[in-house]
């Protein structure tokens, strides 16, 4: 994990805010886009609250954009990748006893402007050149403290780079309760904007951070009470992402305007995905749905998905091992079944042996008919 950069725990902090606004001011909870409200909506709250015809009210209600259907965002999000985003000017609401302005976001240090101006150029930079070179970026999720962040930035990433194919996947975690949510949220989003949607369902590594953090600082845990309910919300996670695959096939448009990532160790969650492609009837020479596992790690699960024809990836942590090595101790402290894994492993590494003894196949190269997603 990246150590946070602090404008993006006040990006997300402004996220985080920005709903709590909209609750307070329409009612209801969660992601502003779920809340299905109109720009009609906020004007008559304002209305309502006498402070329709503030100079600063009505600036506020014509900067809100809406899409074709009507559907408001709060704010100009779809400029954040501009490398000229200013940050703290732009996360502004009215006051609704006051109609004065305030800002969500508090001012940020010219330092963290740039700070921010860089990553974002970064960002552009990175996705441009795997662009340019039909390679797609994912990016990792981290903590809920600073994921709102990192996820919206993604979505427009998305929004700005998957036109023609799904070039930026997202990560959502399924241990979070409002995966689901999000995910359909984000689909629907990528729906009525047409961009090419990409994701990677993961079941989430920080679990007991985040309930260690909530406890500490007493909001409700973020995370599903038990592995049953996290499991649960994984399979149902893919299921949505699958009907509306196979929406897309039937209506005869372009199926990989979703492209799903399973990255799982874990054999049920990998079998239920290849069970419910076939119950759907989506097959791997779709190249929608692809396997991720560590380099390492599970490769009883990784080899036998690329020699049946499916999309499989070994995740390869690559940097300084300063920074390496933490990661995968915590990979390894993060999969409980770790080490019964290792053991099947191991088991199954020592049958393949004497079987390649006693066929007489040392130099068995088994041949895979590899096309990627
Ligand atoms: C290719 C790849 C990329 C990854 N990228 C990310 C990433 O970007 N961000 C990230 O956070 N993780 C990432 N992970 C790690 C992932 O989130 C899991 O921690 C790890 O894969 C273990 O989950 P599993 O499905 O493989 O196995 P399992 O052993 O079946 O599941 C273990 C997981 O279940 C959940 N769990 C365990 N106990 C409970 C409980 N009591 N209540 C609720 N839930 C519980 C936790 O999420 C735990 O990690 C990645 C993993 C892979 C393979």
């Amino acid at each position: 994990m990246p150590k946070p950069i602090p404008v993006l725990l006040q990006l997300s902090e402004v996220i985080m805010r920005a709903r709590q606004y909209m609750s307070d001011v329409i009612g209801g909870e969660g992601a502003i886009l779920a809340h299905h409200v109109k720009p009609d909506d906020f004007r008559k709250k304002f209305e309502e609250a006498h402070i329709k015809d503030e100079e600063s009210v009505q600036k506020f209600l014509q900067k809100m954009q809406s899409d074709k259907e009507g559907v408001i965002h709060l704010f100009p999000w779809s400029g954040i990748l501009d490398e000229n985003y200013e940050l703290s000017e732009t996360f502004q609401v009215p006051d609704i006893k006051t109609g004065k302005m305030v800002r969500l976001m508090s001012q940020l240090t010219s330092k963290e402007e740039e700070m921010f101006r860089n990553m974002i150029r970064r960002l552009n930079n990175i996705v441009t050149v795997a662009d340019s070179l039909d390679v797609r970026i994912m990016i990792d999720a981290e903590q809920t403290y600073f994921q709102p962040a990192i996820s919206r930035l993604t979505l427009e990433m998305m929004r700005k780079y998957n036109t023609k194919k799904a070039v930026v996947f997202n990560t959502y975690q399924t241990y979070l309760q409002e995966a689901f949510n999000e995910v359909k949220t984000d689909l629907e989003q990528a729906e009525r904007q047409n961009f090419y949607f990409g994701a990677k369902l993961v079941r989430g590594a920080y679990i007991e951070q985040e309930r260690a953090r909530a406890a500490a600082m007493g909001y409700s845990d973020p995370t599903n009470p038990t592995y049953e309910a996290t499991t649960e919300s994984y399979h149902r996670t893919l299921m949505e992402c699958l009907r509306r695959m196979k929406q897309y096939k039937d209506k005869g448009q372009d199926p990989k305007k979703i492209g799903i990532m399973v990255a799982s160790h874990n054999e049920d969650t990998v079998r239920f995905a290849i069970e419910k492609m076939k119950e759907i009837g989506i097959s791997p020479e779709d190249k929608v749905i692809c396997f991720g596992q560590l380099l390492g790690m599970c490769d009883y699960i990784t080899f036998p998905l690329g020699q049946s024809g499916y999309s499989a990836y070994k995740y390869i942590p690559y940097g300084p091992v300063k920074e390496v090595l933490p990661y995968l101790s915590r990979r390894a402290q993060e999969n409980r079944g770790i080490l019964k894994k290792i053991k099947k492993e191991k088991r199954l590494l020592l049958n393949e042996i004497t079987r390649r003894i006693v066929r007489g196949e040392i130099f068995y190269k088994p041949k895979g008919n590899y096309t990627p997603v």
